[in-house]
């Protein structure tokens, strides 16, 4: 059974890593995904394709989304995007997964660094829901890409922690006024996943046996352990979930 069908969904940063698993995963679930990308256009393109050959229906669309500006570009493609083939501009399920990292200790971070990564991290999300919030139908899912940093200290990355923390808030703080429309909204919190954004760790042996460490599974996440819980957080099977943060770290530091 095709817990999804007739859905639109709206991946951000579907172009590699979670984003892609996420978007495969809803695809194969029936829903019809815009895959968003920031320049990586054929890695969502890849995406896309992947979709449809499972016998599903996606398209791709870029937008940086690090401004204001550039996130009301993409919902107005959007918006043309849905109209055209849907004949309705309506959103079901929103996933807030586009994000960067900064490796960088309190005393090594510097204003730009933080900035760019704050608009990505925590302004991006908070936009992208103030235009989701007339578009997203009733009964819909938004789903937010936190991190087990949340409650695990770490500190070599203090400013992308603080990023996930202010994510967390978000998805509490907005539980209340969507669940008025019967739409839930939960964040899931990863711990170390083999994407690119840890390709160095991923390079490096020592620091490839800390990541496996960190798990009590003693291995690294795999996108599609994500997607798998996003699935579920999309899916009717949630109804009764809203303003949680799940713990998705293969039991890191319990
Ligand atoms: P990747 O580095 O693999 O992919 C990042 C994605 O974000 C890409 O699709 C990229 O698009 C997009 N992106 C980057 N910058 C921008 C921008 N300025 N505007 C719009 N989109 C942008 O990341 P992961 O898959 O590893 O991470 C996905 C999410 O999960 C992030 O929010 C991350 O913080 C979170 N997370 C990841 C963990 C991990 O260990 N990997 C752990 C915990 C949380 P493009 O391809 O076009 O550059």
């Amino acid at each position: 059974m095709s817990k999804l069908n007739h859905k639109i969904a709206v991946v951000t940063g579907g172009s590699r890593g979670i984003g892609r698993a996420i978007a495969k995963r809803l695809g194969s679930e029936g829903a019809s995904v815009a895959v968003h990308y920031a320049s990586n256009r054929d890695g969502a393109e890849e995406t896309v394709q992947e979709i449809r050959r499972g016998g599903g229906t996606a398209f791709a669309l870029g937008a940086d989304l690090g401004s204001v500006q550039g996130i009301r570009s993409f919902y107005a493609a959007l918006d043309r995007e849905l109209e055209s083939r849907f004949g309705t501009s309506g959103i079901d399920i929103v996933v807030n997964n586009a994000g960067v990292g900064l490796v960088r200790t309190i005393e090594e971070t510097d204003e730009e660094s933080f900035d760019a990564m704050m608009a990505v991290n925590v302004k991006a999300p908070f936009f992208i829901l103030q235009e989701a919030i007339s578009r997203i139908r009733d009964g819909g899912r938004v789903i937010q890409l936190s991190s087990a940093v949340t409650r695990i200290s770490l500190p070599s990355i203090p400013a992308y922690t603080m990023s996930k923390g202010a994510i967390n808030a978000l998805t509490l703080s907005l539980a209340n006024q969507l669940g008025t429309r019967a739409i839930t909204i939960n964040a899931i919190a990863p711990g170390f996943v083999a994407t690119d954004m840890n390709a160095g760790m991923l390079q490096d042996p020592e620091s490839r046996r800390f990541g496996a460490g960190f798990s009590i599974f003693g291995r690294w996440g795999e996108p599609a352990d994500i997607a798998d819980i996003a699935a579920f957080l999309a899916s009717p099977d949630s109804r009764w979930i809203t303003g949680q943060v799940i713990d998705a770290s293969g039991g890191s530091h319990l």
